[in-house]
């Protein structure tokens, strides 16, 4: 199987360039070769492209820098892989998107199935909407794999933000209100691989959700990265209220899982045992 992937120094790029399984060949375009905010050399890479399927890994992810820049967010999100959808369904190829949490409100304290209303909280989350709404549109066979705090030994995360600051610090105030589960990039990719070798052989897609088990708090999987990275530095809990951002995060960030295992056979990662995997890489 081949694999034409959009993204090539992202944290799930990476991985997906370094963890394909005996007898997949991926070829990853960086932005010099496709640049999200100029879809047509998107929509170019994919017509002439001899891959089975196509997966997106780039995005515009500056949660923050979003608020400030919706537009800029809303071509890389949105019409990027609006556009991309169109030329893979022309060519008839499972076209796989990852979009996020961050399309939900937030509210109340159940994990979200994934036909649950959308509604973001902030610009961020309405330019991934807008790309999950033109992959739908475009008709072709897709997935749409929403996740969440994906983290790896690559790029700006929260575990190397943690270890960096742990280091640093004898003590630390870390948000304890926003509940959700920690994702290793490499599950991701394994997941991915699965899904694409399934749908090539002929499953289905849809919108589903993959995010590392158990649920815990920002503060919660600070306090396990400072354990298992043997640092002394003590983790308060603190409202995010008390740190606050230009965006507004969602306090309830669990994505239920299930309908992926059932469709894929993909079960929910320990995030521990992920992280784990970091800590060894970074050492
Ligand atoms: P990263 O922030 O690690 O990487 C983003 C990638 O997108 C980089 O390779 C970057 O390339 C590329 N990119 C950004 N803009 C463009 C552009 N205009 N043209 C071409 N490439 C571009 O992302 P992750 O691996 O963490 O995220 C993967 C997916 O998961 C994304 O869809 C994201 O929305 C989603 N997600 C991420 C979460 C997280 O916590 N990080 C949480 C939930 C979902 P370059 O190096 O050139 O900038």
């Amino acid at each position: 199987m081949k694999l034409l992937v959009f993204g090539q120094t992202g944290q799930v790029a990476r991985e997906l360039i370094r963890r394909a399984p005996v007898g997949v060949t991926v070829l990853a375009l960086g932005r010099d070769r496709a640049d999200l905010s100029d879809p047509s050399s998107c929509a170019l890479a994919i017509d002439r492209t001899d891959a089975d399927a196509v997966i997106n890994a780039a995005a515009w992810t500056a949660v923050d820098s979003a608020e400030t820049a919706f537009a800029e967010a809303l071509g890389v999100n949105g019409d990027a892989p609006t556009v991309m959808a169109q030329a893979a369904a022309d060519r008839r190829l499972p076209f796989l998107h990852i979009s996020t949490d961050y399309v939900f409100d937030g509210t109340g304290n159940q994990p979200f199935l994934p036909d649950h209303p959308t509604a973001p909280l902030g610009a961020y989350g309405r330019s991934k909407l807008a790309g999950e709404i033109g992959v739908r549109a475009a008709g072709g066979k897709h997935l749409i794999l929403r996740t969440s705090w994906v983290v790896s030994a690559h790029g700006t995360n929260f575990v190397k933000t943690m270890l960096r600051l742990g280091r640093e610090r004898e003590a630390l105030n870390v948000v304890a209100d926003q509940i959700g589960g920690p994702t290793p990039a490499a599950a991701i990719a394994d997941a991915l691989f699965a899904a694409a070798r399934a749908m090539v052989d002929g499953a289905g897609g849809g919108t589903h959700h993959f995010s590392g088990a158990p649920d815990t708090s920002w503060a919660g999987f600070a306090r396990e990265i400072m354990a298992r990275a043997g640092l002394a530095c003590v983790v308060n809990d603190i409202p995010s209220s008390a740190y606050p951002t230009p965006a507004k995060r969602p306090l309830n960030s669990r994505l239920d899982c299930t309908s992926l295992e059932v469709a894929y056979g993909i079960a929910r990662p320990d995030w521990r045992s992920g992280l784990d995997d970091i800590l060894r890489e970074l050492a």
